[in-house]
């Protein structure tokens, strides 16, 4: 046994490591490496960086303490301003006990010498794995000698409206959670000694399940799958909703093995035929039916958005879902196709340009189609509620909207859909030759990022023009492939 092991430094996330898997942890330690090394590279979404550096503005008068050069000193700075009786809010605060080091967001004094521990979230409430941190912290605390008032999550309010620039007073909720942590810190003591026999220790041999991706999902997964016996090529998660765990549960993991009869809708049956046979399920009649009320012109309609934790502009709320591009294909009766776009990603507000362009680029009469057509409309209607002169116009577009994706799902599916009729899942079973491989951006998700990455202050002018590029191809790619699953859904052959 490693001696060094059974005393080494552990913190709060180590510790809900090992809480999730012992594996995890010990993986985390010894072999970091096999660990998903994606996350955290790029522009991304994590924004509690950004929400703790408000929290901090927002609180001013506190001292922030550094880890400058390393954790330790953090300690003895923060036991140096604790000692000497310092009574203002105290930023990235560091206690140790028992060798374990902990990092609080917010410690805030409460009078009397007691103390508030305040962890900062970007999540709009606080959620049950928040806690395993927060007790790791309330038990370091309590055995530093310092009096813990409260402790609480520090999350987004998500009813706040961003009303003038730089105003974010009233964007943070606290929830209060001492109460449900006093007892599961009391046992902190057990669980930091078996986490550390972990460490000391050889390899856990801890199976994949359902801990692998709950409460949060493993960096580990593709290290830990790989061991694993190879999937069926059908396996029952295949089966759409989620229908595929029942099966799991009984340790059935081929859908090919299932009898129809005992599955327990229609949906399911249908793809399971299709999976079994290889023939496409298709209801050419009942796929034109549906979509014979379609008026002409023909609108194909898809937006691109970008949500912030902190709102950036006057009127959105956090995670409002703002879209700064959209693209719309126009179809006569006659078949005539004009492609119109909009894109907006210098960082301005894009939504009044966005309702200019949409009332400019749409017909006054015909329908409008989307895929998963509710979130179109959702943005439609807001951005109808923000420009009222625009109002008429918009709510027009938005009444004229039809969905595809239903009539998709009730009329369509081959195999290699593989369970989604997400349209990138349809797209190649009913036209291979139209797809997105040769794009620079090619999901929502990269869209989002490529935006991103064009609004930040280092991003050169010549950068945002390939950008710009990108982001148009991959969205018209959206809704010509709308109109091909459309036309596909429409013919016999
Ligand atoms: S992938 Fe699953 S089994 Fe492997 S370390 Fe992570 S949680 Fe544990």
């Amino acid at each position: 046994m490693n001696t060094r092991s059974q005393r080494s430094n552990l913190s709060p996330s180590k510790i809900a490591m090992f809480e999730q898997c012992p594996k995890r942890l010990w993986l985390s330690e010894h072999h970091p490496e096999l660990g998903d090394q994606n996350e955290g590279v790029g522009p991304s979404f994590n924004s509690d960086d950004e929400v703790r550096a408000l929290t901090r503005r927002l609180m001013p008068g506190g001292k922030r303490i550094e880890a400058d050069p390393d954790l330790r000193a953090a300690v003895e700075t923060t036991r140096g301003l604790l000692d000497n009786g310092y009574d203002r809010p105290i930023f990235a605060a560091a206690l140790e006990h028992d060798g374990v080091i902990v990092r609080i967001d917010i410690l805030e004094p409460t009078g009397n010498g007691a103390w508030r521990i305040v962890e900062v979230k970007s999540s709009t409430r606080s959620k049950r794995h928040y806690l395993s941190n927060v007790a790791t912290i309330l038990w370091v605390a309590d055995n530093s000698q310092l009096t813990i008032s409260s402790a609480a999550i520090r999350h987004i309010d998500s009813s706040f409206v961003l009303e003038s620039e730089g105003e974010y007073i009233g964007l943070f909720k606290d929830t209060e959670i001492k109460a449900d942590l006093t007892k599961v810190a009391a046992k902190r003591i057990k669980i930091v000694r078996a986490a550390r026999s972990v460490v000391a220790n050889a390899e856990p041999d801890t199976q994949p399940g359902f801990q692998c991706n709950a409460p949060v999902t493993c960096e580990f997964v593709g290290y830990c799958h790989a061991s694993l016996p190879p999937e069926p090529d059908w396996p029952v998660t295949v089966l759409p909703h989620g229908g595929g765990k029942r099966w799991l549960a009984q340790n059935v993991t081929d859908l090919l093995t299932i009898n129809p009869e005992d599955l327990t809708n229609e949906l399911q049956r249908r793809v399971h035929q299709a999976t079994t046979t290889g023939e496409p399920f298709h209801d050419v009649e009942g796929a034109r039916l549906a979509m014979a009320g379609w008026a002409y012109p023909r609108t194909w309609l898809d937006f691109e958005t970008i949500a912030f934790a902190v709102p950036r502009w006057i009127g959105t709320r956090p995670y409002q879902q703002v879209p700064f591009q959209f693209s719309a294909h126009v179809e006569t009766i006659e078949g005539a196709l004009d492609h119109g776009d909009f894109l907006s990603i210098d960082g301005a507000d894009p939504r009044r340009p966005c309702a200019e362009a949409l009332v400019k680029l749409i017909p006054l009469t015909g329908a409008v189609i989307a895929y998963n057509a509710s979130f179109e409309k959702r943005c439609i209607l807001e951005l109808a509620t923000n420009f009222p002169d625009l109002k008429g116009e918009l709510s027009s577009i938005a009444d004229r909207l039809v969905d595809l994706l239903p009539v998709t799902r009730a009329n369509w599916y081959h195999r290699d859909q593989r369970g989604s009729w997400s349209i990138k899942a349809v797209l190649p079973t009913v036209d291979p030759g139209l797809n997105y491989d040769g794009l620079d951006v090619r999901d929502g998700k990269a869209a989002q990022l490529a935006y991103l990455e064009s609004v930040s202050t280092d991003t050169t002018a010549d950068r945002r023009q390939v950008i710009d590029q990108a982001l148009r191809a991959y969205c018209g790619r959206d809704t010509q492939a709308m109109i091909a699953v459309a036309s596909r859904l429409c013919r016999s052959r």
